[in-house]
């Protein structure tokens, strides 16, 4: 039987000031200082500052508002209501790769595993000298991260949440002397239940749908569900609001919203600003509206062991080997539920694969981050976008050597077999088997690839010739239309982005308010 999420919305249980499909029965017209497409990192963080700041803000989100009781351990239910497409969105090339959007107010935040972590200096450093952001550099942008981590509650795990298969990553990179750290996570007192990816059942992740959003609320910002932006109206090149629809339980368009607003922010992530500003006819001077998308891409492996692991026991990734960071590689322990992992080197039926799940208990599933140089794009197809990525030789052959460098690590910890992401080599059985991979002989259409880290279709940057935005986010050839999300990073970062977008919004928020005579004139 497939179980669906609990019904989330029995009376009383919604905030204040949180409107749901249920509410906007009939075309609706509201006004407001500010609309917000989009509740995710970017989008509630912009709204609770500027509602903080004393501006009338609308969030309008097309996922619905689940509470923290709707989340369960029932990975394929989760997934199905919290995860766009159901989770099987993709980028074409060769290899296909896998990537993952949350819907649903918190946006990916919901579904995220709470990695928080700054923007590296060097690239600060490299956003100053190459794109012109002379407003961004470390020192300047202090004050947004000390903010945003006091908000979402960064902070190290408390030890006992720490789980067997984080503990080998960790035993393994001591005994090969690698440099590994504990990872930093926005939550209070997390006791490790590992249900990060399909919301936490307990509340102590600070997503922003437990931060951010009622922040928002407090200060008086009315958030609207269920709502699907089409376009946003415009008065020559002035921004004046949106419109949207209601979307209907079976998915269908309901009711007509159109907000008029003095101020727009595309809040709609990195895959979804570019098709609302091209639907709307925002063409981009620079041409770079869609273009310069960045994946992380990884991989994955899966260790077996001769202990019980039990992965699921424990926290989310509780530390990241750093060693090869300057290298564009990061490593972490990734528990997934067994409904899962089947796309890492693992059979996809019969026998075979049952005897693997038998070993469910013993594996150690780890992957790794990869700052990439592949530049993939955005096309759009009926106003709909269509992501395409080529990953390049380049990047593929990383993702084979630090696969290797994970493989050292996880046979240093006491692996027993490694199955691999990509097709070749076979199963791995001891270490001396990893120096038989030749990376330049792995055929990279055979690689396992996903990313939940899409970024860069709306960059930034000072030179209007260049980028999509300004400094502030602000949208070059338009008038009061901001973007306020992944879409803005001008290159890959190569750590979890959350945080940089947090910082970015509360950045672009500050503008606003700054200069708020001007905008709300
Ligand atoms: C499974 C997973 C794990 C991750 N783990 C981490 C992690 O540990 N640390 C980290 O730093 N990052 C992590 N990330 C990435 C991080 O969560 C995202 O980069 C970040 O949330 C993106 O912020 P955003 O504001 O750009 O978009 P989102 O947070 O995705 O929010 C965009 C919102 O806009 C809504 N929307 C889109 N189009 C419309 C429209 N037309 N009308 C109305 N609403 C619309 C969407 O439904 C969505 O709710 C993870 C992501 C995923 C999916
Ligand atoms: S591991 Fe912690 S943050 Fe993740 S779902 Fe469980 S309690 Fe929440």
């Amino acid at each position: 039987m497939v179980a669906l999420p609990k019904e989330a919305l029995h009376a009383g249980r919604i905030p204040d000031n949180v409107f749901t499909r249920d509410d906007v029965r009939r075309d609706t017209e509201l006004r407001c200082d500010v609309v917000i497409v989009g509740s995710g990192a970017g989008g509630a963080t912009a709204a609770a500052e500027l509602a903080e700041g004393g501006l009338d803000v609308i969030v309008l989100e097309e996922g619905r508002y689940y509470g923290t009781r709707d989340f369960t351990a029932d990975a394929s239910a989760m997934i199905r209501a919290l995860y766009r497409g159901g989770g099987a969105t993709a980028a074409l090339g060769s290899p296909p790769i896998m990537f993952q959007e949350g819907i649903a107010v918190g946006g990916s935040t919901v579904i995220n595993g709470g990695m928080s972590w700054r923007t590296p200096e060097d690239i600060l450093d490299r956003w100053v000298r190459e794109d012109g952001l002379t407003n961004h550099g470390a020192k300047d942008m202090e004050f947004y991260f000390d903010r945003v981590e006091r908000r979402i509650h960064v902070r190290e795990q408390d030890p006992e949440s720490i789980g067997r298969d984080n503990a080998l990553l960790k035993e393994g990179a001591d005994k090969k002397g690698w440099l590994i750290f504990s990872n930093l996570r926005n939550q209070v007192h997390c006791p490790g239940s590992n249900n990060c990816a399909f919301g936490c059942p307990t509340g102590a992740k600070q997503s922003a749908l437990v931060s951010y959003i009622p922040r928002a609320l407090h200060f008086g910002a009315r958030v609207y569900s269920d709502i699907r932006v089409s376009k946003i109206s415009f008065d020559g090149k002035r921004a004046t609001g949106v419109l949207g629809r209601v979307v209907d339980e079976d998915g269908r368009r309901g009711a007509k919203v159109t907000v008029r607003a003095s101020i727009v922010v595309a809040a709609c992530g990195a895959i979804h600003t570019p098709a609302l500003l091209h639907r709307s006819g925002v063409r981009s001077p620079s041409g770079r509206l869609g273009r310069d998308l960045s994946m992380h891409p990884n991989v994955k492996v899966v260790a077996i062991f001769d202990e019980q692991v039990r992965g699921y026991e424990g926290v989310h990734q509780a530390y990241q080997v750093r060693e090869f960071h300057e290298q564009g590689l990061v490593f972490a322990a990734v528990n997934m539920p067994p409904s899962i992992i089947g796309g890492v080197g693992m059979p996809h039926y019969g026998a075979e694969l049952g005897e693997l799940m038998d070993d469910y208990n013993r594996m150690v599933i780890a992957g790794m981050l990869c700052e990439d140089t592949s530049l993939g794009r955005l096309r759009m197809v009926g106003g709909h976008p269509v992501a395409t990525y080529q990953l390049n030789d380049y990047d593929a052959q990383k993702l084979v050597k630090g696969t290797k460098l994970l493989c050292e690590l996880l046979f240093e910890a006491g692996a027993q077999k490694i199955l691999l992401p990509f097709s070749g080599p076979g199963d791995l059985h001891s270490a001396d088997d990893i120096k038989t991979i030749d990376p330049q002989q792995i055929d990279k259409r055979t690689m396992e690839v996903l990313t939940v880290h899409m970024m860069g279709t709306a960059r930034m940057g000072s030179d209007p010739n260049r980028a999509v935005t300004d400094q502030n986010g602000a949208v070059y050839d338009a008038d009061r239309l901001f973007i306020c999300d992944a879409g803005l990073f001008p290159t890959p970062i190569g750590v979890n982005p959350m945080e940089t977008i947090q910082a970015l919004a509360t950045r672009n928020a500050h503008h606003i308010l700054i200069d708020q005579e001007r905008y709300l004139s």
